[in-house]
Protein backbone atom coordinates (compact mmCIF):
# COMPACT_ATOMS: atom_id res chain seq x y z
CA UNK A 1 0.00 0.00 0.00
CA UNK A 2 1.56 3.32 -0.90
CA UNK A 3 1.55 5.93 1.86
CA UNK A 4 0.82 9.75 1.16
CA UNK A 5 -0.03 10.97 4.44
CA UNK A 6 1.54 10.61 7.81
CA UNK A 7 0.56 11.80 11.12
CA UNK A 8 2.90 12.73 13.19
CA UNK A 9 2.65 13.11 17.48
CA UNK A 10 5.00 15.51 18.61
CA UNK A 11 5.92 15.89 21.98
CA UNK A 12 8.18 12.69 21.97
CA UNK A 13 8.47 11.62 18.63
CA UNK A 14 9.23 15.16 17.00
CA UNK A 15 11.00 16.56 20.38
CA UNK A 16 12.01 15.93 23.36
CA UNK A 17 9.68 16.04 26.15
CA UNK A 18 10.90 17.93 29.23
CA UNK A 19 12.34 16.46 31.76
CA UNK A 20 10.59 18.33 34.47
CA UNK A 21 7.44 16.72 32.74
CA UNK A 22 6.17 20.39 31.89
CA UNK A 23 5.35 22.21 28.90
CA UNK A 24 7.09 23.57 26.24
CA UNK A 25 6.37 27.24 26.04
CA UNK A 26 9.48 29.02 24.07
CA UNK A 27 10.66 27.91 20.94
CA UNK A 28 14.34 28.04 22.56
CA UNK A 29 13.08 24.68 24.72
CA UNK A 30 12.72 22.64 21.81
CA UNK A 31 15.43 20.22 21.00
CA UNK A 32 14.85 17.82 18.57
CA UNK A 33 14.31 13.79 18.93
CA UNK A 34 16.57 11.73 17.70
CA UNK A 35 15.81 10.70 13.95
CA UNK A 36 13.27 13.43 14.10
CA UNK A 37 14.70 15.67 11.01
CA UNK A 38 16.15 12.87 9.18
CA UNK A 39 12.54 11.10 9.14
CA UNK A 40 10.84 14.67 8.05
CA UNK A 41 13.51 14.53 5.39
CA UNK A 42 12.95 11.34 3.79
CA UNK A 43 8.75 11.84 3.94
CA UNK A 44 9.29 14.93 2.18
CA UNK A 45 11.58 13.58 -0.71
CA UNK A 46 9.30 11.10 -1.46
CA UNK A 47 6.19 13.61 -1.10
CA UNK A 48 4.27 12.24 1.50
CA UNK A 49 2.03 14.67 3.25
CA UNK A 50 3.24 15.43 6.87
CA UNK A 51 0.50 16.75 9.68
CA UNK A 52 1.68 16.95 12.94
CA UNK A 53 -1.25 16.22 15.89
CA UNK A 54 -1.10 17.17 19.86
CA UNK A 55 -2.29 17.63 22.76
CA UNK A 56 -1.40 20.95 24.75
CA UNK A 57 -3.58 20.83 27.69
CA UNK A 58 -1.21 23.72 28.98
CA UNK A 59 -3.57 26.51 27.25
CA UNK A 60 -6.89 24.38 28.98
CA UNK A 61 -5.24 24.71 32.50
CA UNK A 62 -3.95 28.17 31.92
CA UNK A 63 -0.17 27.57 31.78
CA UNK A 64 0.51 28.82 28.49
CA UNK A 65 -1.09 30.73 26.17
CA UNK A 66 -2.69 29.88 22.90
CA UNK A 67 -0.31 32.50 20.90
CA UNK A 68 2.83 30.65 22.94
CA UNK A 69 2.30 27.25 21.94
CA UNK A 70 1.77 28.80 18.31
CA UNK A 71 5.02 29.99 18.73
CA UNK A 72 6.86 27.14 19.52
CA UNK A 73 4.96 25.14 16.41
CA UNK A 74 5.62 27.79 14.09
CA UNK A 75 9.35 27.36 15.38
CA UNK A 76 9.49 23.76 14.50
CA UNK A 77 7.64 24.32 10.84
CA UNK A 78 10.83 27.18 9.93
CA UNK A 79 13.39 24.75 10.85
CA UNK A 80 11.80 22.03 8.85
CA UNK A 81 11.23 23.79 5.92
CA UNK A 82 15.20 25.33 6.40
CA UNK A 83 16.53 21.48 6.37
CA UNK A 84 14.82 21.24 3.23
CA UNK A 85 11.92 19.08 4.49
CA UNK A 86 8.20 20.24 5.38
CA UNK A 87 5.28 20.17 7.84
CA UNK A 88 2.11 20.81 6.15
CA UNK A 89 -0.24 21.20 9.29
CA UNK A 90 -0.27 21.32 12.74
CA UNK A 91 -3.61 20.27 14.41
CA UNK A 92 -3.64 21.27 18.78
CA UNK A 93 -6.12 20.56 20.85
CA UNK A 94 -6.02 23.61 23.41
CA UNK A 95 -8.40 21.83 26.07
CA UNK A 96 -7.96 20.31 29.63
CA UNK A 97 -9.41 17.09 30.66
CA UNK A 98 -11.89 17.71 32.11
CA UNK A 99 -13.23 20.06 29.22
CA UNK A 100 -14.58 16.50 27.37
CA UNK A 101 -13.71 17.47 24.06
CA UNK A 102 -13.48 15.56 20.69
CA UNK A 103 -10.17 15.82 20.34
CA UNK A 104 -7.68 15.31 23.05
CA UNK A 105 -6.23 12.14 22.32
CA UNK A 106 -6.72 9.14 22.90
CA UNK A 107 -10.23 10.76 21.08
CA UNK A 108 -9.82 10.72 17.56
CA UNK A 109 -10.52 14.87 16.64
CA UNK A 110 -7.37 15.83 15.66
CA UNK A 111 -6.45 12.81 13.69
CA UNK A 112 -9.86 12.92 11.58
CA UNK A 113 -9.41 17.00 11.44
CA UNK A 114 -5.55 15.95 9.82
CA UNK A 115 -7.30 13.18 7.78
CA UNK A 116 -10.06 15.58 5.90
CA UNK A 117 -7.44 18.56 5.71
CA UNK A 118 -5.06 16.41 3.73
CA UNK A 119 -7.57 15.32 1.27
CA UNK A 120 -5.84 11.49 1.60
CA UNK A 121 -7.85 8.43 2.49
CA UNK A 122 -7.79 7.53 5.78
CA UNK A 123 -6.31 3.95 4.04
CA UNK A 124 -3.25 5.69 2.49
CA UNK A 125 -2.53 6.97 6.31
CA UNK A 126 -0.03 6.31 9.01
CA UNK A 127 0.33 7.74 12.43
CA UNK A 128 3.37 7.66 14.36
CA UNK A 129 3.09 8.17 18.03
CA UNK A 130 5.22 7.37 21.00
CA UNK A 131 2.50 6.80 23.57
CA UNK A 132 -0.58 4.83 24.08
CA UNK A 133 -3.03 7.31 23.79
CA UNK A 134 -1.65 8.37 20.21
CA UNK A 135 -2.04 4.73 18.92
CA UNK A 136 -5.75 4.99 20.03
CA UNK A 137 -6.53 8.00 18.31
CA UNK A 138 -5.14 6.49 15.18
CA UNK A 139 -7.01 3.77 15.55
CA UNK A 140 -10.46 5.24 16.61
CA UNK A 141 -9.38 7.52 13.40
CA UNK A 142 -9.01 4.53 11.16
CA UNK A 143 -5.90 4.91 10.12
CA UNK A 144 -2.67 2.00 10.71
CA UNK A 145 -0.72 3.33 13.41
CA UNK A 146 3.19 2.30 14.49
CA UNK A 147 5.32 2.94 17.62
CA UNK A 148 8.37 4.70 17.73
CA UNK A 149 10.73 4.12 20.71
CA UNK A 150 11.81 7.73 21.31
CA UNK A 151 9.82 9.98 24.53
CA UNK A 152 7.86 7.45 25.85
CA UNK A 153 8.32 4.87 23.32
CA UNK A 154 10.11 2.19 25.05
CA UNK A 155 8.16 2.29 27.88
CA UNK A 156 5.16 2.39 25.84
CA UNK A 157 6.42 -0.86 24.33
CA UNK A 158 6.77 -3.24 27.29
CA UNK A 159 4.13 -1.82 29.42
CA UNK A 160 1.06 -1.15 26.70
CA UNK A 161 -0.76 -3.65 24.67
CA UNK A 162 0.60 -3.25 21.27
CA UNK A 163 0.48 -6.51 19.54
CA UNK A 164 0.93 -6.30 15.99
CA UNK A 165 1.95 -2.85 15.86
CA UNK A 166 5.31 -2.02 13.89
CA UNK A 167 8.21 -0.53 16.76
CA UNK A 168 10.93 1.62 15.29
CA UNK A 169 13.42 2.60 16.75
CA UNK A 170 12.59 6.38 15.82
CA UNK A 171 11.36 8.65 13.04
CA UNK A 172 14.19 7.87 10.78
CA UNK A 173 13.94 4.23 10.82
CA UNK A 174 9.85 4.43 10.59
CA UNK A 175 9.95 6.71 7.56
CA UNK A 176 12.35 4.77 6.19
CA UNK A 177 10.41 0.87 6.31
CA UNK A 178 7.04 2.94 5.72
CA UNK A 179 8.60 4.11 2.52
CA UNK A 180 9.66 1.14 1.37
CA UNK A 181 13.51 2.51 1.22
CA UNK A 182 16.23 0.27 0.95
ZN1 LIG B 1 -9.53 19.18 22.53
Amino acid sequence: MEIRHVILDRDGVLNREDAAGGWIRDPQEWIWERGAREGLLLLARAGVRVSVVTNQSCIGRGLAGADEIARVNDHMRRQTAASGARIDDVFVCPHAPEEGCDCRKPRPGLVRQAIEASGVPASQTVLVGDAARDLEAGRLGGVQVVLVRTGKGAETEVSEQIEAIPVYDDLHSAAIDLLGIE
